[in-house]
C-alpha cells in the first residue's frame, strides 16, 4: 500500500516537473526579448527613453540595429544568388 502511495507521488511530480518546463519554455518564448536596456549591449551608447518604450526589451540603440539589418540582408542576398548559382549548374 504504502509502495503504490510512493509510486503514484513519483509519478504526478515528474508531471508537475514537465509542465512546469511547458510553462517556463512558454512564457519565454512570449517575452524573448526581456527588459529594455538602458545602454546598448554592442557600443554601450545610452539608448533614449523614447526607444526604449518604443520597442520593448530593446537591447541595441538604432545605430547597432541598422547595422545588424544590414549584416541580415547582406546574408540574405549573398544565399539567395548562391541558390540561383546552383540552379544554373
Ligand atoms: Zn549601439
Amino acid at each position: 500500500m504504502a509502495g503504490g502511495w510512493a509510486k503514484d507521488g513519483a509519478v504526478s511530480e515528474q508531471i508537475e516537473a514537465s509542465v512546469n518546463d511547458e510553462l517556463a519554455r512558454m512564457k519565454a518564448r512570449r517575452t524573448p526579448q526581456g527588459e529594455s536596456l538602458k545602454f546598448c549591449a554592442d557600443c554601450e551608447e545610452e539608448i533614449p527613453e523614447a526607444r526604449r518604450t518604443a520597442v520593448p526589451g530593446v537591447k541595441l540603440c538604432i545605430e547597432c540595429m541598422q547595422d545588424r539589418d544590414a549584416s541580415f540582408q547582406a546574408r540574405g542576398g549573398i544565399n539567395r544568388r548562391g541558390s540561383k548559382d546552383s540552379q544554373l549548374k
